[in-house]
């Protein structure tokens, strides 16, 4: 990693740390849009290829503008080591791939991204690695479910779209007393709200797709976490396997990462803004979110977020029909489920992203069929509660 001062804090690292100015002195970050790079001799090319020697090789797996993201990102949660992807699925593909070999077991929570159920049930089963799912609040859950072939937990939090809490510090000291590691999905907070490995988690997996971007432009991920299980097995899988990060994206995603904090400081004073109107309406009849003292976990995520976040999800009395009715009233909202974009997105997961879930199933995951998703964006406040309160006040 390029020096930067220990002291620094989150704003200052987001903004300078990873670039090392070229001899053109260019103040902004500079594309390296190369797939190779070239050698002043044959030996210096020897020494490259055989790691005597660090320095840029090839883009699958050395590419300036990528490490420049990776530097950052890592300097962000804290960690020795990150290695940037081309996707959020990506990122968790080569973590798997890296650190679990055949016969190896996974306890996972059960709300996690959809994609990932996928991976882990059909995809890792295929070479002998099983996964166990368990409620994501439930410590003694997670406990019952770690079998001597554990070697992983897997956490999201907050979970999509109930906004329920894991208790990192908790599961992490779980892990560690069954010599087991644990791995964080950190998508939802990004490090400006959360830190894992801070609180004693192993590595961090993003999708920088969502707030890192911050703007829905283009697909990336990244592991975070230490120089041996990131630096050299998750780093491994993506020097050979080639999942890789266009330098074009992690040259879009370094500039995120310079205003991510004031983002997800303003994305959650909307949301919490947004939270507190929705609790007081008529036709609502829950909501759920980490910045309202009636969340079972409020004080939880008091101590592990800095800030509560952009997403939020309420239930409207009436079922599929009103929340249907409430989400073709607007105007403005985007219906779609992406998040983590300056526009507000609104949806409606019994039928999308969990459309796919038996109704016992959904039941059990407490997604009713009134259940609305709002990932919260940075428009102002009131025109974001005019283009929701349009069906709310007509239900
Ligand atoms: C979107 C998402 C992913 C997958 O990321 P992609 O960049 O779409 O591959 C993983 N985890 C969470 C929590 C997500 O929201």
């Amino acid at each position: 990693m390029t020096d930067f001062d220990p002291e620094w804090e989150l704003a200052t690292r987001a903004i300078r740390v990873g670039h090392a100015r070229s001899q053109e002195g260019e103040h902004s970050e500079p594309i390296h849009m190369t797939s190779s790079f070239v050698y002043r001799s044959a030996a210096e090319a020897a020494a490259r290829f055989s790691g005597e020697e660090p320095g840029n090789i090839y883009a699958r797996f050395t590419n300036p503008t990528v490490r420049t993201f990776e530097q950052r990102l890592a300097a962000m949660e804290g960690g020795e080591c990150c290695v940037a992807t081309a996707s959020g699925m990506s990122a968790i593909l080569a973590t798997c791939m890296g650190l679990l070999a055949q016969g190896d077991h996974l306890v996972s929570s059960r709300s996690i991204f959809g994609s990932t159920v996928v991976l882990f049930d059909k995809y890792l089963s295929r070479f002998g690695i099983q996964t166990d799912y368990v409620d994501l609040a439930d410590l003694a859950a997670w406990e019952a479910a770690i079998r001597p072939q554990t070697k992983m937990l897997f956490v999201e939090t907050p979970s999509n779209p109930l906004t329920a809490l894991g208790d990192i510090q908790a599961l992490a000291d779980l892990a560690h007393a069954h010599d087991c590691l644990l791995v964080v999905d950190n998508c939802f907070c990004t490090p400006a709200l959360q830190r894992p490995l801070e609180l004693g988690a192993d590595v961090v997996v993003h999708s920088a797709t969502k707030y890192i971007d911050g703007q829905g432009r283009a697909l990336g991920g990244a592991v975070v976490g230490d120089r041996q299980r990131v630096g050299e097995e998750v780093f491994g899988v993506l020097r050979t396997a080639g999942p890789s990060m266009s330098p074009f994206n992690a040259w879009l995603f370094l500039k995120g990462l310079e205003t991510l904090e004031l983002r997800m400081q303003a994305h959650s004073a909307n949301a919490q803004s947004l939270a507190e109107w929705l609790a007081q309406h008529p036709a609502v009849e829950r909501v759920h979110y980490p910045g309202l003292a009636s969340h079972p976990q409020f004080e939880l995520a008091q101590r592990q977020q800095k800030a509560p976040g952009g997403i939020l999800a309420f239930e409207v009395k009436g079922g599929r029909e009103a929340a249907w009715q409430v989400i073709d009233a607007t105007r403005m909202l985007s219906i779609t489920a992406n998040l983590g974009d300056t526009k507000t997105t609104i949806t409606h997961p019994a039928s999308t992203t969990h459309g796919r879930l038996s109704e016992e199933q959904r039941q059990a995951a407490g997604v009713g069929q009134g259940l609305i998703r709002v990932a919260v964006g940075l428009e102002a406040i009131d025109d974001i509660r005019g283009d929701l309160a349009r069906g709310l006040d007509a239900l």
